[in-house]
């Protein structure tokens, strides 16, 4: 059994023979197929000068045919046994050799690579120096030649007569110059060395499949690696670190960025020991060839040679970058580069560079160019499945908070609404079943009832503000209007409200004169200046001092402050304070009456209108600082708007003072 590099060992060994020898010898060659014998025909070209009986078979693919021209050509037909077969049948007078064989059929290996393929085809038969054996290979072949090329006739009689005539065994040949019967030494050196030579093509066809092999593991590796995380760092610096190793740069990194980025950091880095790192280091995007040529082809560009690449060296200057490229050649020893863009679905996601920093540039293979965009594919997708892990755990967060919030409001609701309901039926129980009551104490009764159906609507009524807000159920009415105005209007609005109660002195400390027109809804204004007065009011002690002021912010930005002297507020709640139901005391245990939604109001109307809101406070019983803002817009004449609105809040504000004192 002979493997498909040895028959060819062998039958070049033998075609030397004729070439090397002075011999007019007789050489059948039968090819599989057209193929495999066009690799040949430059030898037969050179035995044919050696003798005019020389006959190629092989089945047609493209061009092979019958023909006469340096030798005899016999087109077999494909369905011909012979395709399966592979002789070479020699007889000079001086030796006489012959190989026959037929293929074997193995199954085709699942390995991809060629090389291995063509290495795997195996042949049965035998191979020669009998001359008994190879004048009746000759014999054989001749009669099939007769039968595809009839022509031939007188030919191959002559053949006949030449070297099958008068059979004599290898013993009888006497030969007057060297052959490999005598001297067998050329004949095995030459089969040595066509052996050797296969051997190598072996070993070089291994080696490429171990470097792919070396590759595949490495993309894997890395695949596996970032897939496994969800954590967006660790996901890059896996990345850089076994790309950076695995295809031996100096230095690797990434950077996050967007398409329309001016300016990147570099993240994440791996270098190889005695390279200078460039972590942190500012990366120019905007008017950066390469970055605009990867975005624009969507694919990895490189530079074998950054000091001669024109792409550096002449379009860079000219877009204005080109001393940023110049420095970073210098100071980083940047000699040839890979910019790998990191798409998802057509979304940049990042950028990994591959730096090599010896001065003697290199040239990219196109195999680390596709190993490199595959493993940038994989960090792609990594990056987007970290995403959207951390989007979920957003979600997450956002549902449990609802979740909490549901609760807290079925606590709200379930004590606010059953209190107040608990003693207002008993408070008219004892109404209804003691018409004898003392009229004070049923005064007592009524007041009590009376009060707590007042906190159980200003529930219901926050309640059902805040859904519309934040549904978006609110329709603004957004008029030119003076600020300080709506701020006397809302100061003597809460001052209607604790009518007959001591509280702490409001000063406004506004002038009007300062102030620009405010393009807002003057209603939802006057309720946000309210709620943080009535706060104010609620957490001061009635000897304390509550003071209202407006500064200007560079002409576009009015900011509102509310402070007030009393119980302050913990820096760890200035945030939550805006929180629905936030109260210091704890929902359950409140003494200074009020909802808990005042705050969330207040935060979700300035947000409408563009504005923020927070709070601060020095501490412990310091007082509190509310500000808001409200972006200025209004272009309008101030008296006219000012006067208009001020009648109109002035008219509403009686009616609810006066519903109040009912
Ligand atoms: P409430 O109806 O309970 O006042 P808010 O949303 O208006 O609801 O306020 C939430 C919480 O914020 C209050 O219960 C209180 O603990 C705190 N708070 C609000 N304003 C002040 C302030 N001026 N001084 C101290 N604490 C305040």
């Amino acid at each position: 059994m002979y493997f498909k590099s040895s028959l060819t060992a062998l039958s070049h060994a033998m075609e030397d023979l004729v070439l090397n020898d002075s011999d007019t010898p007789l050489v059948i060659a039968s090819f599989q197929r057209e193929r495999f014998y066009r690799q040949e025909s430059h030898r037969y070209k050179r035995i044919a000068r050696k003798s005019d009986q020389v006959y190629v078979l092989a089945a047609p693919e493209t061009e092979f045919s019958n023909d006469s021209i340096d030798y005899e050509t016999i087109a077999f037909e494909p369905d011909d046994a012979l395709t399966q077969e592979w002789h070479l049948v020699i007889i000079g007078q001086h030796y006489a050799s012959c190989l026959i064989c037929r293929e074997r059929n193995v199954p085709p290996p699942e390995n991809k690579y060629g090389a291995v393929m063509d290495t795997n085809r195996r042949f049965e038969g035998i191979w020669t120096f009998d001359r008994a054996v190879t004048l009746k290979a000759a014999q054989i072949m001749l009669d099939r030649i007769l039968i595809y090329r009839p022509e031939l006739a007188s030919k191959i009689s002559q053949a006949r007569n030449l070297y099958l005539a008068s059979p004599q065994d290898n013993s009888k040949i006497d030969p007057p110059i060297e052959s490999p019967l005598t001297n067998p030494d050329p004949f095995v050196q030459r089969l040595v060395t066509y052996l050797q030579a296969g051997q190598y093509k072996l070993l070089k066809a291994n080696k490429s499949l171990a470097a792919k092999q070396q590759k595949e593991q490495l993309l894997n590796s890395v695949s596996d690696a970032v897939r496994r995380s969800l954590n967006t760092k660790q996901i890059l610096q896996v990345a850089v670190q076994k790309l950076g190793e695995g295809v031996g740069v100096c230095r690797c990194i990434i950077y996050r960025c967007q398409e329309n980025d001016a300016f990147a950091t570099v993240d994440r880095e791996f270098a190889a020991p005695g390279i200078k790192s460039v972590r942190g280091q500012k990366w120019q995007l905007v008017n950066n060839p390469l970055f605009e040529e990867a975005i624009a082809k969507k694919e990895t560009i490189s530079v074998d040679n950054t000091l001669s690449d024109e792409r550096l060296t002449k379009l860079a200057w000219e877009k204005g970058t080109g001393e940023f490229f110049q420095n970073l050649i210098q100071n980083y020893s940047i000699y040839s580069c890979l910019l790998v863009p990191i798409f998802y679905h057509s979304r940049l996601l990042g950028v990994v560079e591959l730096h090599h920093c010896e001065t003697e540039p290199i040239a990219w293979k196109p195999d680390d160019i596709a190993l490199v965009d595959a493993i940038a594919t994989q960090v792609g997708v990594a990056l987007i499945q970290a995403q959207a892990y951390a989007d979920l755990e957003d979600l997450n967060e956002q549902l449990e908070a609802l979740d909490r919030t549901r609760s807290n409001l079925v606590a709200i609701v379930g004590h606010e609404l059953r209190t107040p309901l608990s003693t207002i039926q008993v408070c008219l129980e004892s109404l209804a079943s003691e018409p004898d009551m003392a009229s004070e104490l049923s005064q007592v009764m009524l007041d009590t009832a009376l009060g707590d159906a007042e906190r159980m609507r200003n529930l219901v009524q926050d309640f059902l503000t805040l859904s519309r807000l934040e549904g978006g159920g609110v329709e603004w009415n957004i008029e030119t209007l003076s600020l300080t105005e709506c701020i006397d209007l809302a100061i003597s609005n809460v001052k209607a409200r604790n009518h007959g109660e001591s509280m702490p002195q409001i000063h406004n400390l506004t002038t009007p004169e300062d102030l620009p027109l405010v393009q807002i809804d003057g209603e939802w204004l006057v309720e946000v200046l309210a709620k943080l007065l009535d706060n104010a009011c609620k957490f001061t002690q009635a000897d304390g001092e509550i003071a209202i002021a407006v500064k200007t912010n560079g002409g576009k930005i009015l900011e509102v402050t509310v402070s007030d002297t009393g119980r302050g507020i913990e820096t760890g709640s200035l945030e939550t304070v805006f929180d629905r139901f936030y109260q210091e005391e704890g929902a359950l245990r409140r003494s200074a009456g009020g909802t808990g939604l005042g705050l969330a109001i207040c935060r979700q109307v300035v947000k409408n209108w563009g504005g923020e809101i927070w709070a601060e406070s020095p501490g412990k019983d310091r007082g509190s600082i509310f500000h808001f803002t409200i972006p200025i817009k209004a272009t309008k004449n101030k008296s006219q708007a000012s006067t208009s609105r001020a009648a109109k809040y002035t008219a509403k504000q009686k009616k609810s003072n006066k519903k109040q004192k009912n």
